[in-house]
């Protein structure tokens, strides 16, 4: 057994077959302590409860192995193991497996991605693996080319390739109709990956109700080569390095002269 720790945790709750099929993967390259939420909290960003306490309980996962369940979020999940639940801080965080992709700068809503962040803000490297399951959220897709895929990078990240401080890894693999192995390609961040919507109906009680929606966008503008939503569409393993830091720079040197206005006071 390796002497690595990783810190599995998700959005889609501790028991999301997408989790175990991970878990089972990188069992093989690491001990591996799970920390996942006892609900979905898809969509759920980088929430942090701080209104309220949490609690965590050890259960047996799907595979029998323990595990921890917590009332938190994904981001509350990582800082509870961070911030002393873990005896030793882990030597990787591997969010994910989640099922539907989360590419472009949609990705700020995923808790699968938060995750991410916040292990990296606690100085850990992190991956964030998605699988993309298409329009289909009814069935159960196949996760064992994505989890194999995850424990492969998961090792080599453990063994010779540190990512820098403040950076994580955003991987989307594509939901595969015949087995093959994809190309790997490494991506930057493309731009809407859904065109949402609003629904308006009518409850039983004859009041009206919103349900926020989104569909896939499929139309891929060839500007957009290069990017996670390109390479998803067409077969391809995207990974796209992420930085915490959103300051855009030029701007800044940019729009230096305001300060020098004078912002109170008469003009
Ligand atoms: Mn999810």
């Amino acid at each position: 057994m390796s002497d690595r720790v990783i810190l599995l945790t998700n959005d889609d709750g501790i028991n999301a077959p997408g989790l175990i099929a991970l878990k089972e993967e990188l069992d093989r390259v690491a001990q591996v302590e799970v920390y996942a939420p006892d609900r979905n909290w898809s969509a759920a960003g980088r929430t942090l409860t701080l209104h309220k306490p949490l609690r965590v309980s050890e259960v047996h996962l799907l595979d029998g192995a323990v595990g921890h369940v917590t009332s938190g979020t994904p981001s509350d999940c990582v800082s509870l193991a961070l911030l002393g639940l873990l005896e030793e801080a882990p030597n990787l965080i591997v969010s994910g497996i989640n099922a539907g992709h989360n590419v472009g700068q949609d990705i700020t809503y995923s808790g699968t991605v938060a995750a991410a962040m916040e292990g990296v803000r606690g100085g850990i490297p992190a991956v964030a693996v998605s699988l993309d399951v298409g329009t289909e959220t009814s069935y159960d897709p196949d996760y064992s080319l994505a989890a194999q895929f995850a424990a492969r990078l998961a090792a080599f990240l453990l063994k010779e390739t540190p990512l820098p401080p403040g950076i994580f890894l955003n991987v989307n693999i594509p939901l595969l109709s015949t087995p093959r192995s994809p190309k790997v390609v490494l991506t930057r961040l493309g731009g809407q990956a859904y065109s949402n919507y609003l629904v308006k109906g009518e409850d039983p009680r004859g009041r009206t109700y919103y349900w926020l929606s989104g569909d896939p966008l499929t139309d891929i503008p060839p500007e957009d080569e290069g990017t996670d939503i390109w390479a998803i569409a067409n077969g391809f393993i995207s990974i796209t390095p992420i930085q915490l830091d959103m300051t855009e720079i030029s701007l800044v040197e940019k729009f230096r002269k305001w300060e020098k206005l004078r912002w109170f006071g008469k003009e």
